[in-house]
This record gives C-alpha cells, sequence and structure tokens, in this order.
C-alpha cells in the first residue's frame, strides 16, 4: 500500500491508472472517504466486497465525473434530472433503472436492476474519475458495519493491507454520506438521509419527498441495516450527562463535562464534520461507552441522527 500526502497532477494521475488496471484506490469526496475500482470490471469490483467484508447483496454507489455521464449508465426520469441539475456534483445519490446497454458490473448494482449515481464534488474525486475514465464503484472506505473514515488515518487503520493505494486529501467537508433518493418511479423516495437535507431537495423539485429509510428487515435499500456504522464501545443516546465509566460527547453550549462537542455554538453542519472523526477518537479510549447528547433533527441533524440511532443499535 502506497500513502500519498499529496493530491496534485501527478498522484491523480498515478491513482487514475491504478484503478483503470483494476486496482483498488481510497480517495477523498467531500462526504467521506471511498474505496474506489472500476465499476466495469467484476473482478474490481469483487475487490471492493472482499476488502471490506461487505454483503453482496449490498449494492454499491456509482462515481462519475459529470452529469452527462448518466446518461449511458441509467434513465432518468423528470425529477432524477431535476435533482441532479440542482444538486450535481454534490452529496446526493440517485437510484435509477439501468440503460438496457450499462456496462457497469451487475456485482455494483447486486443483480438489481437499478444502479446507484453520483457525481461527487470534490475536485480530487472527480479529478481521479476523470483521470481512469471510467465509473468508479466506491462505497465508504471502512470495513462493512464499522464507522464511516473522514480523514486518511481512519482508512489507513481498517484497510492499509487491502487497497494499492490511500490518496490523503484532508478531513472531509461534510463529514456523512450522502443522501440517497430512489427516483426509479414516479414519486422519489429518501432511502438514507445524509449530507444534503431533504429541505433543500423539496424546495427545488416543488415536490415532497416521501422516506423508508428501513426497517432494518426490508432490503428496500440494502446497506440500510439497523445495527451499521458502529464503534466498538456501546453507544448511548439522548443522555443528558455520562453515566460512570461512559465518555461524553456533547452538543451547543449547555454540554459541560463533555471529552469532546462536536459543535460548542451548537452548529449542525460543524457538528456532522467532526461526527465519525469524534466517534473515532472516543472509541479508542479506555471506556465502558460513548454517551451522546441529544442532537436537534432538522436538516442535516436528521442524517446526525440516523448515524447515532443505528450506532447504539446492537
Ligand atoms: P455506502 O456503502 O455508504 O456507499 O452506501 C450505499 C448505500 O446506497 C447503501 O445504503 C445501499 O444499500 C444503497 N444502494 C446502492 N445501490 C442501491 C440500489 N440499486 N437500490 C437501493 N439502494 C441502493
Ligand atoms: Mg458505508
Amino acid at each position: 500500500m502506497k500513502l500519498i500526502r499529496q493530491v496534485n497532477k501527478a498522484s491523480i494521475k498515478f491513482g487514475g491508472q491504478l484503478l483503470a488496471k483494476g486496482n483498488l484506490v481510497a480517495f477523498p469526496t467531500e462526504t467521506v472517504y471511498g474505496l474506489g475500482a472500476n465499476a466495469k470490471d467484476s473482478q474490481a469490483v469483487a475487490k471492493i466486497f472482499a476488502a471490506k467484508n461487505r454483503p453482496s447483496f449490498n449494492p454499491l454507489i456509482v462515481h462519475l465525473s459529470d452529469q452527462g455521464e448518466a446518461h449511458k449508465h441509467a434513465v432518468l426520469n423528470s425529477s432524477a434530472k431535476a435533482l441532479a441539475d440542482a444538486f450535481w456534483p454534490g452529496p446526493l445519490t440517485l437510484i435509477l433503472p439501468r440503460q438496457e446497454r450499462c456496462e457497469i458490473s451487475p456485482l455494483a448494482s447486486a443483480g438489481l436492476d437499478t444502479v446507484a449515481l453520483r457525481v461527487p464534488a470534490s475536485a480530487a474525486a472527480r479529478g481521479l474519475i476523470t483521470a481512469a475514465r471510467k465509473p468508479i464503484a466506491a462505497p465508504s472506505a471502512n470495513l462493512s458495519g464499522r464507522l464511516s473514515p473522514t480523514c486518511a488515518e481512519h482508512v489507513a487503520n481498517q484497510l492499509k493491507r487491502k487497497v494499492s493505494l490511500i490518496l490523503d486529501g484532508g478531513p472531509c467537508d461534510i463529514g456523512l454520506e450522502s443522501t440517497v433518493v430512489d427516483v426509479s418511479n414516479n414519486i422519489p423516495v429518501i432511502l438514507r438521509p445524509g449530507g444534503l437535507p431533504s429541505e433543500m431537495m423539496e424546495q427545488a423539485i416543488g415536490q415532497k419527498l416521501l422516506q423508508d429509510t428501513g426497517n432494518g428487515t426490508d432490503i428496500k435499500s440494502p446497506g440500510m441495516l439497523v445495527n451499521h456504522y458502529a464503534p466498538s464501545l456501546a453507544l448511548r443516546i439522548n443522555a443528558q450527562k455520562p453515566r460512570p465509566g461512559e465518555v461524553f460527547l456533547g452538543f451547543g453550549k449547555d454540554a459541560i463535562n463533555a471529552d469532546l462537542n462536536l459543535s460548542p455554538t451548537g452548529d449542525l453542519l460543524e457538528a456532522a464534520a467532526n461526527l465519525f472523526a469524534y466517534l473515532h477518537q472516543l472509541d479508542s479510549m479506555p471506556a465502558k461507552g460513548i454517551a451522546v447528547m441529544p442532537i436537534p433533527t432538522e436538516t442535516i441533524g436528521w442524517a446526525i441522527n440516523d448515524r447515532l440511532e443505528r450506532a447504539a443499535c446492537r
């Protein structure tokens, strides 16, 4: 494994070549770090499932360099086009029917007749995809079920023996995974809250969005298993104060005695960006568990609470 600390022309070109040859490359995006492989190459895609120990029924998000590419692989209806126009590049994943001649590996779709597409905003990610000249399948660069990585060290801790390259672009701006919206039918449905708040999408398309974030047993979005995004320590949410032996993750100005504070000023965007890094940090402390203060549920707070609830469920 090679860790390159600089995202520049040379490292992007090198990463693109590795991807085109069927290797795994971990790279930064604005949401979290991705574990990338050429989405057209089933053997390369299979390496992702093996490296993450990811169940093969859980499909991957395929990343594209621009919106025009999407039409080669999938069929976009009017809501899909409106959302893509408004929010690509950005933290939005669209579930779309596969084109008849779609060349993306069926393994990336886990055998479904839909494909998950996203155009990331991060310059490093788009540069790499452009350099590879391929669609890039990339789930979060962590072991299946564990916390997502928001910096290169998180990736190295879990996957360093399994990837050819980790491209270090510093901490991720948003720090939470993309919002996943199923637009394969007439009515768009949010399958996973994420970096793009639902309020913004509803405003852009002038339509209320349905939500189906799963009950952990149906597999509408197979990645939304109840127990997911989990630290090793037990996690307790909506805690006003820690119990003996617990470390305490605070939010806002009332968080006295917190070991870490997601945002002392109560800024939800700051809290999202810090969430996984702080959970990684607290998880490595000699404690019995992690207690987390209540976080408001508006805008990106919905996604923060979604991740915390899944992390708390074991
Ligand atoms: P990640 O592993 O963080 O990249 O998450 C990808 C998410 O998108 C998971 O929740 C997947 O189950 C979901 N997903 C990907 N492809 C599809 C699809 N074709 N249909 C429904 N959900 C999908
Ligand atoms: Mg993931």
